[in-house]
């Protein structure tokens, strides 16, 4: 199998990776980035990204990460499929070991995204995009006037539903259990007129045809009965996303809530070794969040190749 040495490998080529692998190949570094499959992270599946700035608001989140990807390749980024599934982060070379072989670099980043919770409910993969959402900030502005549901009683889903209630006509919000007597964001939730709480209730099937959802079927525990509700989108946050990091072991520090560590340069606690994008369970999953991430840790890594005092920044063209 063979050995490539490179002075930047990057794992994930979503956002976050190629805006990394567009500024380090800019800046001369030679870099691979590794991705298992670019149809499956969080911008390739999504349907319709109109919160980008600079381009069109019909535009697919596939075509986007497309032209991401061309233009990190077009500065010189060499772009491999291969799934990556362990590290070892020594000081002087990182090694990254896959099934098409291994890679060794000086400057490794990690940013493999949240995508990490799997499919759980009978509908969800199957409209995913069309109707099934992880995201209201994203895409709740889709649904105004339309009556939507939100499914799971963790913070993140009250935080959702909320933005949600300035869109949708009504939010049926369905949890299998109460929220706290004393959950603030959860009375003030159920204070607004156009929330609707299920509580005690399971999602069953999220139903639809080719346009997308319509129809969601719950059952309510306490009258063990099933009840169809008419509606167009369906926000699961069922555990939240989870930072996929199974393959960095215990050679980096994370945060309480799963995401990688990072200092402001998105350097983790390992030398050498950045994180960049969602896998920092970053509090906005934004695709341009990720990549302005991408473009920190890039410049960071330039002045720790380079041993430059300072950052270089990118517009200087001498
Ligand atoms: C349904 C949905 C809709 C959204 N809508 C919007 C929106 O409208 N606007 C917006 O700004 N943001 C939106 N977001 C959020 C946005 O897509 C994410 O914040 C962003 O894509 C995160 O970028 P990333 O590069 O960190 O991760 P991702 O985009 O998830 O990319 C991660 C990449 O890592 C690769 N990978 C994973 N594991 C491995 C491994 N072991 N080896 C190699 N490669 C690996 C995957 O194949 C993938 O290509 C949405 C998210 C979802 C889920």
């Amino acid at each position: 199998m063979e050995t490539i040495e490179t002075d930047v490998v990057i794992v994930g080529g979503g956002p976050a990776g190629c805006s990394c692998a567009l500024y380090t190949s800019r800046a001369d570094l030679k870099t691979v980035i590794l991705d298992k499959n670019p149809s499956v992270g969080a911008l390739a599946i999504t349907h319709q990204i109109a919160n980008y700035p600079g381009v069109s608001s019909e535009m697919s989140g596939d075509a986007l990460l497309g032209i991401m990807r061309d233009q990190a390749i077009q500065y010189g980024a060499d772009y491999r499929r291969a799934q990556v599934f362990g590290i070892d982060v020594n000081p002087e070379w990182k090694t990254v070991f896959t099934p098409e072989g291994t890679f060794k670099a000086r400057a490794l980043v990690v940013a493999t995204g949240a995508m990490g919770r799997p499919a759980s409910f009978k509908g969800e993969a199957e409209f995913l995009g069309k109707g099934v959402s992880y995201c209201a900030t994203c895409d709740g502005a889709f649904y105004r006037g339309r009556e939507v549901a939100v499914v799971g009683v963790n913070k993140e889903a009250m935080e959702e539903a909320q933005v949600l209630t300035k869109f949708a006509s009504t939010v049926h919000w369905i949890t299998s259990n109460d929220p706290k007597d004393d959950d603030l964001i959860a009375k003030e939730l159920m204070n607004h007129s156009n929330v609707k709480h299920w509580s005690k209730a399971r999602l069953m099937q999220i139903k639809g045809d080719e346009m997308g959802v319509n129809e969601i079927v719950i059952k309510d525990r306490s009258q063990d009965s099933l009840q169809n509700l008419k509606l167009e989108g369906v926000f699961v946050y069922m555990s939240g996303s989870k930072p996929i990091t199974d393959f960095l072991g215990e050679q980096v520090a994370f945060k309480e809530d799963g995401g990688v560590l990072v200092d402001d340069f998105m350097s983790t606690t390992a030398e050498g070794v950045w994180a960049i994008g969602d896998i920092r369970n970053t509090p906005f999953k934004q695709a341009v969040v990720a990549a302005s991430d991408g473009c920190i840790a890039a410049m960071a890594i330039d002045r720790y190749l380079n041993s430059r005092k300072s950052i270089r920044v990118d517009w200087v063209h001498a």
